[in-house]
């Protein structure tokens, strides 16, 4: 008898661990991912790192997107994108928000949902030090280099300037310290990254010729369980001062 209540309590035992081991398991599947795609090609926003916040990625963006998907029980992945198909991507389901820098505009809003802005920004030119150009009108028989799908690239657009788009902001840079450019339109933190990081560059800016800007996070069109979860997320860390220091981590 004495043997039986031995066996009985070891199977209990067993049994009460295996338990344990698949409740643990069906908890790790169930984690949602949230997955955001991005173009690591934008500090301090986005960026490659050997050891990121989200796998390779680092920067304020990504940073961003841990939390988000964190605090509503999900874990962020990242999609390593060109900018000017994340758009796409986001309303055909390969993603499930964009968070890249992206700047609110209307002709966007007609293809995505854009959250609480969560980043104030504008364009601005970087020159070689000693550059004639200090408005941007000065622009006009310069040559000009943009990132394709960017902001900057509208811009110049709109004005009526000749320019040259390139896919990746440090190419651009790259024919700016070659010489073979003089300006490059570019968003205004991430310009001064690469200031901070190419001697000899230096930025003009002209706030009568480009507008202010926000950053927001894209989702697909009319996913609002999303968006009110990226928001209410936002919000907070907008309120507690959380995004400021990620600002001042990345971009010094
Ligand atoms: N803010 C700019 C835009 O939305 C550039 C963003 C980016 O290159 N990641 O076009």
């Amino acid at each position: 008898m004495k043997k039986a209540v031995k066996i009985l309590s070891i199977v209990l035992a067993l049994a009460a661990v295996i338990t344990l081991f698949a409740a643990c398991g069906k908890k790790e599947a169930e984690t949602k991912t949230l997955t955001f795609g991005t173009n690591a090609e934008f500090p301090p926003f986005e960026f490659v790192a050997s050891n990121g916040v989200i796998d390779n990625y680092d920067g304020i963006d990504m940073a961003i997107a841990k939390q988000v998907a964190e605090e509503n029980g999900m874990q962020a992945k990242i999609e390593n994108l060109e900018f000017d198909s994340l758009i796409v991507a986001v309303q055909n389901g390969q993603i499930d928000a964009a968070i890249a820098g992206m700047t609110i505009k209307p002709e966007r809003l007609e293809s995505v949902d854009f959250s609480i802005p969560y980043y104030k920004a504008t364009q601005v030119m970087i020159v070689k030090e000693g550059s004639t150009i200090t408005k941007a009108e000065d622009m006009a028989d310069k040559k000009i280099v943009v990132i394709q799908g960017y902001t900057g690239e509208s811009c110049v657009k709109d004005m009526g300037y000749k320019y040259e788009a390139f896919k990746k902001g440090s190419e651009a840079i790259l024919e700016l310290v070659n010489g073979k450019c003089d300006v490059v339109v570019i968003d205004s933190a991430t310009a001064k990254n690469y200031v901070a990081d190419n001697p000899g560059l230096k930025i003009v800016e002209d706030n009568n010729a480009f507008e202010g800007e926000e950053y927001a996070i894209a989702v697909k069109k009319g996913n609002t369980e999303l968006l009110n979860k990226i928001n209410a997320t936002l919000e907070k860390m907008l309120a507690d001062g959380t995004i400021e220091k990620f600002g001042a981590q990345y971009a010094g």
